[in-house]
């Protein structure tokens, strides 16, 4: 495999697109009919590629983008004018204008924003489409819920501005129900109480993949908003997503420089933190927290070569590191190694990787640097 450059891949990600695509569909068919599909592509569709993954996504029926920033939706914008993007981060009032240019649907959660973009959108004489975001305990973006019927009132009031939907975030969705069903009911109680408020006009939101779990297929939930899974990734080991096993997206993989020996008590990388208790062979990798091997891996983390799982030796450093084959039969320097992915009968899943990094899978994916080339893998396997 080579990058477009014509050289030889020394450390990539491996994107599979098919799998994505498998994703969605399953997603989709545990889901009652009527549920649209928000497809959350920010942060460079979690670190895959904004645009081969929106594509994608567009060709296996997602209904909906949502992005975090404005370049974001410009840059989804190029791929397919028409497709609604919606915006979940609030805008700095610099980037009021660009609004309209973009054809984004925005954010809304405060009377000031919605005094900005109206005055915006009678400046141009259009229409800015809104979705209304009712903080209901995530202590984020949104209106506080007890506010939310006059935020809601005055987007009703205001002739620039057309109300496309109504969501909340979940604190906790993954690992407290019991939260998760509060918040649930103070979004209801806030709609509760909005005048002449017909839900099936709008898009109704606030399941993302660890909502899923306990999600209520009835009421007045129209929309799920997926990040996470449609990746392949659950968002806790051993979640409860009824019919729903997704296949991997995303491989990580670097390849062995060379290969060497060396004698026991020797001390291993900066710092000098893991000291070898036999005559070793060790390999250095391709690759090191330059390209997203945190440097928390030191010591803990393990890599797949040949199909074996070799130990992480000492500190990662930025563009190497050392990994134990002592216990390999052989191993040869443009050796591939898995760093997340599969390996004959072995695999790391973002999931344990990142329980070495002690981060979550959302943060091991923003993780990968810019210096590593994402290479795209179709149905076809090429
Ligand atoms: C990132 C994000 C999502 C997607 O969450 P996942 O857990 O990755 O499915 C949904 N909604 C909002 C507001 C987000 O910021």
């Amino acid at each position: 495999m080579s990058t477009t450059s014509g050289l030889p891949l020394r450390c990539w990600a491996e994107i599979d697109l098919a799998a994505l695509e498998r994703n969605l569909r399953h997603i989709r068919a545990s889901l009652p009919p009527h549920m649209r599909y928000v497809a959350v592509v920010k942060a460079d569709a979690y670190g895959h590629g904004l645009h081969q993954v929106a594509a994608r996504l567009m060709h296996a029926g997602a209904d909906l983008f949502a992005v975090a920033t404005l370049a974001e939706a410009a840059a989804l914008r190029e791929l397919g004018p028409g497709w609604p993007i919606l915006l979940l981060s609030p805008l700095i009032p610099d980037e009021d204008r660009l609004i309209l240019r973009h054809d984004v649907a925005v954010t809304v959660s405060s009377l000031a924003e919605v005094q900005r973009f109206e005055s915006v959108a009678a400046a141009a004489d259009q229409v800015i489409t809104v979705h209304l975001k009712i903080d209901t305990g995530m202590g984020r973006a949104g209106v506080w819920h007890e506010q939310a019927p006059a935020v809601y009132a005055a987007i009703r009031a205001s002739e620039c501005l057309n109300l496309a939907g109504i969501y909340t975030h979940y604190a906790s969705s993954d690992d407290d129900p019991k939260f998760t069903h509060e918040q649930r009911e103070r979004f209801r109680a806030a709609l509760d109480q909005f005048a002449n408020l017909n839900t099936e006009d709008l898009l109704i939101h606030a399941d993302n993949s660890g909502g899923l779990e306990t999600i209520e297929r009835a009421g007045p939930f129209n929309a799920v908003r997926i990040g996470l899974l449609q990746f392949g990734i659950l968002p806790r080991p051993g979640s409860l997503l009824a019919d729903v096993e997704p296949d991997p997206v995303f491989s990580f993989r670097t390849r062995v420089g060379l290969g060497k020996e060396l004698p026991a008590g020797t001390a291993i990388s900066y710092g000098q933190t893991h000291r070898l208790s036999r005559n070793s062979r060790v390999a250095i990798l391709t690759a090191g927290y330059g390209d997203g091997i945190t440097r928390a891996l030191s010591n803990r983390g393990q890599v797949i070569i040949r199909g074996e799982r070799c130990p992480i030796l000492g500190r990662v450093t930025m563009d190497q590191t050392i990994v134990d084959v002592t216990d390999l039969a052989e191993v040869e320097a443009g050796d591939r190694v898995t760093l997340i992915g599969r390996d004959e009968t072995a695999e790391i899943g973002v999931a344990e990787f990142s329980g070495w990094a002690e981060t979550i899978p959302w943060e091991t994916l923003c993780s990968v640097t810019k210096r590593v080339p994402r290479v795209y893998r179709t149905a076809l396997g090429v």
